[in-house]
């Protein structure tokens, strides 16, 4: 039996945010009545004419620069002729040999292992319309509303090897086109999908398997569990002494399997060239500097930064930063009081993230904004609130209080930290439970923990815990 290894190569297939379409004036909004908006050009009526969108490439551009990757400053639009219900023109405009981005990389950690995948190309392409078929009977709807959106596919080298690399690349690129702002992400949608290429091989042989394709695949989930599955057939098929064929299959979540939609046989002869009603898109020196001074601080770099500069641990920076809405919402509340940070990134990460979780809610939907999280975190430092207090308050804040001074006011949380007033809750302690006292003198120390919770209820949770561990210590002497 041969040791076999895994090869696998993602093609991703990522919805630019722009608000137009790729090669035309028609909204790019998602969930619009059918065909409201195709505009001509979209639905391909004779004569019109594609003018491309900047937005569309400017987008990309800030890809390739975030990935570290070469920019092609004179890129081509080509036809790739297919025939379907759902693409009006009989091809779709793609770039085939010269693709506006080429050779980058991206960073995956996978338990700590750090690897470096290579980016292949990623080049510019309008998206198809969609086949209805619910409310229709003996006929199939067609909704053009999607086509002519801009897609970026990014198509990487063969190399990830398992699964789990395979997800942990897809979750990085996934996070960083939102956090760039050209992609918003939302998988249900279509705005994120995924075909994954796999083969396997003898691990000590150097040529690639032959590979099936699985097209399509719209949840982290769902990638991992078909590769899993494709990995185990393919080796069960070779092991029997079979080969693998060079397919596109499809993946059935229900079943939890991967089926063949077509072989290599039926595959489309794209038949590919310049589009001639497209000039090349040039892209000027001015422009390409224009963008970097655009770009914001890279994931990576912030990431590092808030390590050194607010001495937070890298996995709590690594959450912020996964979501740069979320590590703006960090940076906001730690300026005033950067000695707090870890307490910040704590509420973030614990409370906050928990919260609009469960609610379904988005950081700038978080009814505690950074101001108040930060007036928040400054009454437990300066010792006006305890652990327990604090999450009180802060539930009071999230249902829509505005000022924390009076929160803490109007339900009387002050902790108690005057030693004078401690000391009294202390000895009427002492003189209550004089059994407790006695054990604990004769050497039964678990009792302590027992006083000291006695002299927190008294004070109602509102005695400041260390001054009380401080007195009780000293009077047990
Ligand atoms: P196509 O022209 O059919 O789209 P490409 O050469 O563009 O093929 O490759 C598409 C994807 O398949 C890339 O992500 C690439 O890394 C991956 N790929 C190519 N060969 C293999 C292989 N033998 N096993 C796994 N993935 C592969
Ligand atoms: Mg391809």
């Amino acid at each position: 039996m041969s040791d076999w290894e895994t090869v696998i190569g993602l093609e991703v297939h990522v919805q630019l945010k722009t608000a137009s379409k790729i090669f035309s004036g028609a909204a790019t909004d998602y969930g619009s009545e059918p065909n409201t908006q195709a505009c001509a050009v979209d639905i391909a009526l004779p004569g019109v004419l594609p003018v491309m969108n900047q937005e569309a490439a400017r987008m990309a551009v800030v890809f390739g620069l975030a990935i570290g990757a070469k920019i092609n400053q004179r890129s081509i639009f080509a036809r790739k002729n297919y025939f379907y219900p759902d693409l009006p023109k009989g091809y779709q405009i793609s770039q085939y040999e010269l693709p506006i981005v080429a050779q980058g990389q991206l960073e995956i950690n996978v338990d700590g292992q750090l690897r470096s995948i290579g980016i292949t190309r990623a080049h510019l392409e309008e998206d198809a319309g969609k086949s209805v078929h619910e409310g229709f009977q003996g006929a199939t709807g067609i909704d053009l509303n999607r086509a002519g959106t801009p897609l970026l596919e990014i198509v990487s080298e063969p190399d990830l090897r398992t699964s789990a690399e395979a997800v942990a690349y897809l979750k990085k690129l996934h996070s960083l086109v939102r956090y760039l702002g050209i992609c918003d992400g939302n998988m249900q949608e279509g705005s994120f999908r995924c075909d994954a290429n796999i083969s396997v091989k003898p691990r000590s042989s150097s040529t690639l398997g032959t590979r099936a394709e699985i097209k399509n695949i719209n949840s982290f989930r769902f990638v991992e569990r078909a590769i899993t599955f494709e990995i185990e057939r393919q080796i069960d098929l070779l092991e029997e002494g079979g080969s693998v064929i060079q397919e596109t299959r499809l993946y059935d979540a229900d079943r939890d399997e991967t089926r063949s939609m077509r072989g290599k046989e039926e595959a489309h002869d794209y038949r590919y060239f310049p589009d001639p009603d497209l000039p090349p898109l040039l892209l000027s020196d001015q422009f390409l500097d224009q963008v970097a001074a655009s770009l914001p601080e890279l994931p990576e770099a912030r990431c590092a930064r808030f390590v050194s500069e607010y001495k937070l641990d890298p996995g709590e920076a690594t959450k912020l930063v996964d979501d740069r809405a979320v590590a703006d919402f960090f940076e906001a509340t730690v300026k005033d009081s950067p000695k707090e940070a870890k307490r910040v990134a704590n509420w973030i990460n614990g409370e906050i993230a928990a919260r609009l979780n469960r609610q379904n809610l988005t950081i700038s939907d978080s009814p505690v904004t950074p101001d108040l999280l930060s007036k928040l975190i400054q009454r437990i430092a300066d010792g006006t609130l305890s652990g327990n207090t604090a999450k009180e308050v802060f539930s009071a804040l999230w249902e829509g209080e505005r000022d924390v001074d009076q929160v803490i006011d109007d339900k009387g949380l002050k902790q108690i930290t005057d030693s004078g007033a401690i000391e009294s809750i202390v000895d009427e302690v002492l003189n209550g439970f004089v059994d407790q006292v006695e054990q604990y003198k004769s050497g039964n120390t678990k009792v302590f923990g027992f006083l000291v919770g006695q002299v927190m209820k008294r004070s109602q949770g509102k005695a400041n815990p260390k001054q009380v561990n401080e007195l009780l210590r000293n009077k047990l002497g």
